[in-house]
């Protein structure tokens, strides 16, 4: 295939060309109740081709390897006929070409790991769930498994051939108690083997325990208080409420948005460091190299409170007169890339997290992310869990903890970042322009913001 496709780039005629072949792997096993749901391995191959012709993109999608050569004609004759209706034209920013391989590390190699062996890890944790306690109704216990294999060449002589595994696990319990239903739910991913699926026995129970915790926890009460984030509530915020926002392709279609994001800016206090990185050992947002060829960056949005950095693109890139960060991700081979985050977090700061209640009278400590939803500034996440902050001190679990607010406002309103820095991965993964779910992860240490609203749901 390498040669393949090497030979047919090569005689492209467009004034770019590029082509990208995945082999995908998946595997899952998924339990509710005490009903096995699911249970299958899959393979599936593709590619897709995209030519550029006078700053106009054509492309092409291909599942069958001999159609390649017709696929690049497919993808240049529509980049041409695109080009002469086309008047916001593309140019791509320059990058020295490269020759890599790279291979993420499996201790146990998913492809080997019997669906036998992984319906039996899922079925334990589920009955983990199961078993917590009367009060617990129902369960849902997801394995899901993947290992991509991509072949990147374009007419510029690059090539990169990456194989990323992933591997993620969703851990939840629902409990029950006169009328009132209460979830509990740990959601972990990871890239590597079989092995990273292994050992969560006390996440499942965690997660059982907290759906039994909550029926009795009381409803938060609605104000705007002085509110510490966890690690996963405020990496959740980072990427949903900022890192959205950081990526150039959005930013280039709105104006005011544009206006704002101005690098150099302040946005937030000194010890605010907010990181894109496209590679940390074991992280799920992993990426090399994107889909475009591009070697990964560490790219600092945030650095000592100032907007430093964006995320782009080849064709963001040059727009902006920057330089490309590796930001450009498909979700398979039958998409194009777009601009995407990987790796995103806020790096730790200086306070512990026993330091931090300190002078709070009433607040709120919210835990976990339950969803959200934003909308250009504005920002609505509800937390997982929560527990009142009186007098200084963690009191009593509350429920219904739904946070809002601008962005900008509550990036300056920060007042202490935690030494305890976690990143960390979710079952899920990032959504947008119709592709998810894109493995990313998020990451923070505690975070504390004065004047948050509070809302119960
Ligand atoms: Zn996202």
């Amino acid at each position: 295939m390498e040669e393949r496709i090497c030979e047919a780039v090569r005689k492209a005629k467009a004034d770019y060309t590029e082509v990208r072949w995945e082999k995908i792997f998946r595997s899952r096993a998924v339990f509710q109740r005490d009903q096995l749901m699911a249970l299958e391995a899959t393979e599936e191959q593709g590619g897709i081709v995209r030519a550029l012709v006078d700053g106009s993109w054509g492309i092409a999608v291909f599942t069958d390897p001999e159609e390649l050569p017709k696929k690049i004609e497919e993808a240049t004759h529509l980049a041409r006929t695109a080009s002469r209706h086309v008047r916001d034209k593309v140019t791509l920013a320059e990058v020295e070409p490269v020759e890599d391989r790279y291979r993420g590390q499996m201790e146990r190699d998913i492809r080997g790991v019997s669906l036998e062996e992984k319906r039996k890890l899922a079925e334990t944790y589920n009955r983990i769930i199961l078993e917590y306690h009367p009060a617990i109704v129902a369960s849902s216990v997801r394995y899901a498994d993947s290992l991509r294999h991509a072949i990147y060449a374009n007419s510029e002589g690059t090539y990169v051939e990456q194989e990323v595994p992933d591997v993620t696990l969703m851990l939840a319990a629902v409990a029950r108690k006169n009328g009132d239903v209460q979830q509990g739910f740990e959601s972990l991913g990871f890239a590597g083997g079989f092995e990273k699926a292994l050992g969560h026995e006390e996440k499942a129970k965690a997660a059982a325990k907290r759906a039994v915790d909550l029926l009795s926890a009381k409803p938060v009460k609605g104000g705007r208080y002085t509110v510490i984030l966890d690690q996963d509530l405020a990496g959740v915020f980072i990427h949903e409420a900022f890192g959205h926002i950081c990526e150039a392709d959005f930013l280039l279609r709105n104006e005011p948005m544009r206006k704002i994001m101005e690098l150099g800016k302040r946005f937030g206090v000194e010890n605010l460091n907010v990181v894109d990185d496209g590679f940390v050992p074991g992280a799920r947002g992993n990426c090399p190299y994107d889909d475009e060829g591009v070697p990964r960056q560490r790219v600092y949005l945030i650095q000592e409170g100032v907007l430093t950095g964006l995320l782009h693109s080849r064709a963001t890139a040059h727009k902006l007169a920057t330089k490309p960060t590796g930001n450009a991700r498909a979700v398979s081979w039958e998409h194009e890339p777009i601009v995407r985050m990987r790796n995103t977090f806020i790096a730790p700061g200086p306070f512990t997290f026993e330091e931090m209640p300190d002078g709070i009278d009433y607040g709120i400590y919210a835990c976990g992310a339950f969803g959200g939803q934003t909308e250009f500034e504005q920002f609505t996440f509800s937390a997982a869990y929560g527990y009142e902050i009186v007098n200084g001190k963690l009191g009593e679990m509350v429920r219904d903890v739904v946070l809002t607010g601008n962005v900008f406002q509550t990036l300056r309103n920060i007042e202490m970042i935690g030494k305890d820095f976690q990143l960390k991965g979710s079952a899920g993964g990032c959504g947008k322009g119709g592709q998810w779910p894109l493995p990313i992860t998020t990451g923070a240490p505690h975070v504390r913001i004065r004047d948050v609203i509070v809302g119960g749901r």
